[in-house]
């Protein structure tokens, strides 16, 4: 059969682009008439797609369609300003458009000379971002450090894991694995704890360290150096502190100043994940949550969360770009060129887990471009002026607790139980389904000291007061209603 596919025709490209453009800003235009939380049951999509592929090719007003009517409907709306669950994930025109460059242009930048452009614009764009943070100067690509835009926060620990791993491994030798030590608190991201099993660390020398409400969930460093003591005292080997910057459930800030100085003496390295909240520390005021950042060996923010940058990137910064490259190279014949013989370049496939890599510098560079620092500094200090206003709503309405200080834009709250703990469990989780299930507004819990809490995270780039002050009207009728439920 004749071949009449033209797969990359720039006429159809342009017909279609436009198009697509213009269902994704009617998308954007009518996104709060979608169900925030997708209200389809399991399996939904099976029932109404065919069992196999099209012969023939399908037309694609036929597709928008079908996107229309069975696709938008088992969505989840993250962009939708009525999202306040887990964090959020922005998109924005910037970061829209790098993304879209990016796929354009769909280079493979693995290597320096696979496309330099990619390497050149992601080792300036992550010494812009590294400066706005005012991370040490040991971070930035001038020295022996660096960054580095990794998929997601995940990929960062388990990388610099690995690095650490190795560069241990090589002093004290490969047989000592089963001895090395990882601590962190228990309030840590659980992609700790994949990142040793991929790792090969041994389950039982992952210490996850109780916080409590004693220091709002930070860890503890007197903690952790009796633990450290007690395993040097057993012949272990402590080699990696991770130390969080605004945890997952309740945004709780580790020491980095006290941690960083034990990880120091005992010559471990020091990782600070600051997935959320790194975004807020671009804010002169917020800034000195990352103090102490100078005695850390790398650090990580995702500015895919709350920096308007669309997902995936997580810019990953290291003192030491040797130990991840040691870890993490590799050097087959056919990808031999004169720029990496000679060490004259960054290859970014040896700081990273694929060899493939997307040019995602691009988005990052179009958000840092068309909005500048000060903007991105008042979007930031917006929502947590929003989280604020929700703080107070709550205070105001004596059968609810805020549950931790809200320090960013995460507000950590529940409705007080008439009666006994589980009781009070049962009701937040009942509170939580019956708000989400109005699909008005999608909210997420964590569970901190034993207790249901609920989570309410603002930060989705079209979200404004009334946003907030309507979900705070449906969590008080659901509260009256079920309340009135219990008490008949
Ligand atoms: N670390 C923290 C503090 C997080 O809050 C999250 C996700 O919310 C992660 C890590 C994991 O992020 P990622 O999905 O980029 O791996």
């Amino acid at each position: 059969m004749e071949n009449r596919l033209k797969p990359m025709d720039a006429e159809q490209l342009r017909e279609y682009g436009h198009k697509m453009v213009d269902f994704i800003a009617d998308y954007y235009k009518t996104i709060e008439n979608f169900p925030v939380l997708s209200q389809v049951e399991p399996g939904y999509l099976r029932n109404l797609l065919p069992d196999s592929a099209p012969n023939q090719p399908d037309s694609f007003q036929h597709v928008l369609d079908d996107i229309q009517t069975k696709i938008l409907p088992g969505v989840t709306h993250w962009q939708s300003p009525n999202y306040f669950a887990y964090y959020p994930s922005n998109s924005s025109v910037a970061g829209f458009l790098g993304e879209m460059l990016s796929a354009g242009l769909n280079i493979v930048g693995f290597s320096w000379m696979s496309s330099p452009a990619a390497t050149e614009l992601e080792m300036i764009v992550l010494d812009w971002l590294g400066k706005m943070l005012k991370l040490p100067e040991d971070f930035l690509s001038a020295g022996q450090g660096g960054g580095v835009i990794q998929g997601t926060a995940s990929e960062a620990v388990l990388v610099v894991l690995l690095a650490a791993r190795d560069k241990v491994l090589k002093a004290v030798g490969k047989g000592a694995l089963g001895k090395l030590v990882v601590y962190a608190s228990d309030q840590t991201h659980a992609a700790l704890q994949k990142a040793c099993q991929i790792g090969g660390i041994h389950p039982e020398n992952c210490r996850l360290l109780k916080a409590n409400s004693s220091t709002n969930y930070a860890l503890s460093p007197e903690l952790l150096s009796e633990t450290i003591s007690q395993d040097l005292a057993h012949g272990l080997i402590p080699f990696f502190l991770c130390a969080t910057v605004g945890t997952t459930s309740s945004t709780a800030v580790d020491s980095l100043l006290a941690l960083g100085k034990i990880a120091k003496s005992n010559g471990m390295w020091f990782h600070v994940d600051a997935a959320y909240a790194g975004s807020a520390c671009v804010c002169p005021e917020f800034r000195h949550y990352i103090d102490g950042v100078e005695e850390a060996d790398s650090f990580n923010m995702n500015a895919h969360k709350w920096f308007l940058t669309n997902f995936d990137c997580s810019a990953l910064w290291v003192k030491d770009r040797r130990a991840l490259v040691q870890a993490l190279s590799t050097n087959p014949e056919y990808l031999k060129n004169k720029a990496s013989q000679a060490n004259m370049v960054v290859d970014y496939k040896d700081w990273q887990i694929p060899l493939g890599r997307r040019f995602r510098s691009l988005k990052l560079w179009m958000v840092l471009r068309l909005y500048g620092l000060e903007n991105l500094q008042c979007y930031i200090r917006n929502h947590i002026k929003l989280a604020k206003h929700f703080e107070d709503l709550i205070t105001q309405d004596s059968r609810f607790q805020v549950v931790t200080p809200r320090i960013f834009s995460l507000v950590c709250f529940r409705l007080l139980p008439s009666d006994d703990e589980h009781h009070g469990n049962k009701l937040n989780h009942e509170l939580l389904d019956a708000v989400n299930s109005t699909g008005k507004v999608f909210i997420s819990h964590t569970v901190l000291s034993g207790k249901y809490i609920l989570r309410f995270a603002v930060g989705a780039p079209l979200t404004e007061e009334k946003h907030v002050n309507a979900a705070w009207k449906i969590l008080q009728d659901k509260a009256t209603a079920l309340l009135g439920e219990c008490l008949g």
